[in-house]
């Protein structure tokens, strides 16, 4: 066939668009990225074309199979052009707290009242009682407050963020002194010897890497040191000859020299989790209930909420904090707000399991074998023949620098394909429409479904059926 005979046969921009599945895509996407995905939908085509005419193919192309190539390519371009850049993606990864996928997702509740209040005005910082000017932190500090016993409570936008601030009202141009044991790294460059000197404080090591002891802190006292400060190691774990000063020893030292005592503690864990079976963790409580005068952790780790940097203390300091000018700057808004009052909530209700990190990380063998096998049966049914699927034992962990080196079992689905490495499966499962990000191991592609919702368990065979 001739070069111009074979173009020819090319469908027309009108004509795809007069198609149901383009028509769909109209409704939902608009009218311009659905355009330009049929216009680049045929162009691709005929560059195809002309390749292999170049290259000397004989081409016998049928109009409807050149029409049926370009549609499709026009529906998965309008997916990429009409959708939005930050989307849901599944997690398949079993990594619960995954920084790169959003950290925690969020209960529904959560998700109610963010609608509720982000549509419409709200009492943000208005007091209904005598209508006047309020706190944005009056909506948390009651919840808080109850919760864990502090005396006062605020938030900021995430838990770096409530460092910097802490360190900066209450240490600037002073001293503060900290294990070098604890002088870690949380990732994202959060380097607490950078965060301290960005504050302006001075920052005073003591002890060894492996062992610091209460009197290591007390020599390094003098009349201008302003904080004790012990932060949670969170993503790393000493093993050993080792020993660290509880935060009721410091607590004791700080009252015999009039300083306060600050506790970063990392993932704020507001339950006991050895009664979940999990490895224990310091939780707020015991921190609040040692005395410590400050206490800083992030909303969206084992908290299982929203980002956000939560502050606990004893009212003086939490006042001296709020005056402070990064106050402003490091500010809540109300969509975070309104989802962690709603996650507050339920842990004053106790009914963690509302909390998906929470479920996620006690989700029996049982319920995981379930959702294997049903997830493996949906996975052959569109596998068919190309390739085999298999349920495993593997471990899951839980990220976000919390509970570092815990291996929870679990159950995965593995795929192996036959003409498809497990390094394109794990590529085209990216650019799928709803991207499925799973994990590779001994040359298989697997699919943990500790991180799974119900939903995705639907989505994710749709998803390995558009990739085959
Ligand atoms: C994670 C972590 C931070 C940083 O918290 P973000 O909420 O991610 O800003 C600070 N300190 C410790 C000990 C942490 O584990």
């Amino acid at each position: 066939m001739e070069k111009k005979e074979v173009l020819r046969k090319l469908p027309k921009v009108s004509e795809l668009l007069e198609e149901d599945s383009i028509k769909v895509l109209q409704q939902q996407y608009g009218r311009q990225p659905v355009l330009s995905a049929v216009r680049e939908g045929i162009e691709e085509i005929r560059r195809l074309l002309e390749r292999s005419l170049e290259m000397g193919f004989e081409i016998s192309a049928n109009e409807d199979d050149l029409k049926k190539e370009a549609l499709e390519r026009a529906v998965e371009l309008a997916y990429r052009y009409g959708s939005y850049s930050l989307k849901k993606v599944v997690n398949a990864t079993g990594v619960v707290l995954h920084t790169n996928l959003g950290r925690a997702p969020l209960p529904e509740e959560a998700l109610k009242n963010i609608v509720d209040v982000a549509c419409g005005y709200s009492n943000l910082e208005f007091d209904l009682d005598d209508g006047k000017r309020g706190e944005r932190y009056d909506h948390v500090r009651g919840l808080l407050c109850d919760i864990t016993g502090a005396e006062d409570a605020m938030v900021v936008n995430n838990n770096a963020g409530a460092v910097l601030l802490v360190l900066s009202a209450i240490a600037s141009g002073r001293e503060v002194i900290i294990s070098r044991g604890q002088l870690v790294e949380i990732g994202g460059s959060f380097r607490v010897p950078d965060v301290m000197a960005q504050s302006g404080a001075t920052l005073v090591e003591v002890g060894t890497t492996n062992k610091t002891r209460i009197a290591d802190y007390e020599r390094a006292i003098n009349d201008n040191t302003a904080l004790l400060l012990k932060v949670h190691t969170s993503n790393f774990r000493l093993v050993g000859f080792w020993s660290e000063v509880k935060i009721e020893e410091l607590k004791s030292l700080g009252v015999k020299y009039g300083i306060p005592v600050m506790e970063d503690l990392g993932s704020g864990v507001l339950i006991d989790l050895t009664k979940f079976g999990l490895p224990a963790e310091p939780t707020v409580q015991n921190s609040v209930k040692a005395g410590a005068d400050i206490i800083t952790f992030s909303g969206d780790k084992l908290l299982g909420g929203p980002q956000a940097g939560i502050i606990l203390g004893k009212r003086e300091y939490i006042e001296k904090i709020k005056r402070h000018p990064l106050t402003r700057a490091l500010r809540i808004d109300k969509l975070t707000l309104s989802a962690l009052e709603a996650v507050l909530k339920i842990y004053r209700n106790e009914d963690y399991e509302k909390i998906p990190v929470i479920r996620m990380l006690i989700k029996s063998r049982e319920e995981m074998e379930k959702s294997a096998k049903k997830l493996a049966k949906e996975l052959q049914k569109v596998i068919l023949d190309k390739g085999t699927v298999e349920v495993l034992d593997d471990v899951s962990e839980v990220g976000g620098g919390s509970l570092p080196g815990v291996e929870l079992p679990t159950k995965v689905v593995a795929i192996e394909l036959q003409n498809l490495g497990p390094d394109d499966l794990a590529k085209g499962l990216r650019m799928a429409r709803i991207p499925v990000i799973g994990r590779i191991k001994n040359d298989k592609f697997l699919l943990d479904v500790r991180t799974m919702s119900e939903e995705d368990l639907k989505i994710i065979p749709e998803m390995v059926g558009s990739v085959l």
